[in-house]
């Protein structure tokens, strides 16, 4: 048995912690297959089920009293602002984001009035005002549905009620269909320094069987416009796995994407989860399922290729830059041991480990927010472990594995709970061990929401 490399092991505790595991299971879940293509092969294909552990709700009744509690917290972590605005214009068949269809500039104009006040809301609470917000991000929905004067009012709003880092990464992402030069002008104006762009696919017919309207033409052309403005990160979304995609689909995405003057892009495998529409569309026949496993492993690989070939760098398992202006922080930060302030219906937060829920429809948040309650619609206690669970999902995002350093900052038992999967996974070709740490190889990187579960389930053992 090898140890995990840079730390010495009690052999005799590894031995006793082994034989405890192998009791439950000759073959437990977390045991990838040794085969030649690790890609494919490592695991069963599967969903990966969302990494964490347990957290307990807190009742209903008790909400509004622990968040008015954590109000006095002065926060001192790293802490990003999660801003939803929850229109769009048509629904995407995939998604489960979806809120309410966006109707006319009366709506836009009361989200912005009401999203206002909700800043004001925590304006002089130690939570919201002591220490510096280093990344915004305006998601959804779409908040590219808002009209040109809401949307400079909501990005100035932002930096008026909120305590930014100087060097604060103001995010606004939306679709391309709609989002106009007086749009564009009015974020830039408002203070944007980032657009993420949802095109998901160049390819026409791809897009348009899953609900997106514009075409590969049209999308091209807006985003040359945006990043002509040359004032902000222009970023977009690619994913594969839809139906009617094909590697060669794939590979022309990548290769518009290299072309265009971007600063950076974000590859994610679609899941199609049982509440959404593309689900019954499949199911009924109405549209082919996507590309199989192999094929969206294959793809997840290209990906990888195609991006170090032309040179771009990688900020964590799913996102590249071009540039040095792109920085990735909220998608980063949103996933390590940070605060998050939440704004808006639907937007989801955490404070000290307190994950919450703003309430999802828009008129509930609206009459809440004017009679100057913040709508929380579920709460959870913090999880036990949730510091050292984010602290392995920021090692996994950024490709890599430390057990040793997690050892030192949390427990030395870690050692002997991850070392069997280490030994295992190093074998299957999921690592490469470099100096005391191991690195995801391509294959480790496509399984890496897999690895991540198994992890944490072994931190239960610590329970
Ligand atoms: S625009 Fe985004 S949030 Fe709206 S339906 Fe499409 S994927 Fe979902």
């Amino acid at each position: 048995m090898t140890v995990i490399s840079g730390v010495s092991s009690d052999k005799t505790k590894i031995v006793k912690f082994n034989k405890m595991m192998r009791k439950d299971s000759d073959s437990p879940s977390w045991k990838a297959n040794i085969s030649d293509n690790p890609l494919v092969e490592a695991f069963p294909e599967s969903i990966d089920i969302h990494p964490g552990l347990q957290s307990s709700p807190i009742a209903p009744a008790q909400v509004q009293s622990t968040l008015s509690d954590l109000t006095f917290r002065k926060r001192t972590r790293r802490t990003v602002t999660y801003i939803n605005v929850p229109y769009c214009e048509t629904r995407c068949l995939y998604c489960l984001f979806y809120i309410k269809p966006y109707r006319n500039k009366e709506e836009s104009k009361a989200y912005a009035d009401t999203l206002i006040k909700e800043l004001q809301l925590w304006a002089d609470k130690p939570i919201q005002q002591n220490e510096p917000v280093h990344a915004v991000y305006f998601g959804g929905g779409t908040p590219t549905a808002l009209e040109a004067a809401d949307i400079e009012r909501v990005i100035k709003a932002v930096r008026q009620y909120l305590p930014l880092a100087n060097d604060c990464e103001i995010t606004y992402e939306g679709r391309l269909s709609g989002f106009d030069a007086e749009k564009m002008e009015a974020a830039v104006q408002g203070g944007a320094n980032r657009f993420s762009l949802g095109v998901q696919t160049f390819d026409t017919k791809v897009r348009q069987a899953v609900g997106r309207r514009s075409t590969k033409e049209q999308l091209v052309s807006q985003l040359s416009r945006l990043t002509r403005f040359n004032q902000a990160a222009v970023v977009i979304d690619l994913i594969y796995g839809f139906p009617f995609q094909t590697m060669g689909t794939w590979k022309e995405d990548l290769a518009i994407s290299r072309e265009l003057n971007l600063d950076g892009v974000d590859c994610y495998q679609l899941r199609v989860f049982e509440r959404s529409p593309l689900f019954k569309y499949i199911a009924n026949g109405k549209l082919p399922a996507g590309p199989n496993h192999e094929l969206r492993a294959l793809m997840f690989a290209e990906a990888v290729q195609s991006m170090r070939e032309a040179g771009w760098s990688r900020l964590s398992i799913s996102h590249w830059a071009a540039n040095t202006r792109e920085r990735n922080f909220y998608n980063y930060y949103a996933k390590t041991r940070s605060d998050c302030l939440a704004y808006g219906p639907g937007a989801g937060g955490n404070i000290d480990g307190y994950a919450y829920m703003m309430d999802r429809t828009p008129d509930t948040w609206k009459k809440a927010i004017e009679e100057g309650i913040k709508p929380v619609s579920m709460m959870l206690e913090p999880a036990p472990h949730w510091q050292l669970c984010r602290a392995v999902a920021e090692q996994l995002e950024l490709n890599f594995l430390d057990p040793s350093r997690l050892a030192a900052e949390f427990t030395p038992q870690l050692l002997y709970v991850f070392e069997p999967l280490v030994e295992n996974w190093t074998k299957a070709g999921l690592l490469s061990p470099i100096g005391s740490r191991y690195e995801l190889t391509v294959a480790g990187q496509f399984w890496q929401g897999r690895m991540n579960q198994h992890l944490l389930n072994q931190i239960k053992s610590l329970l």
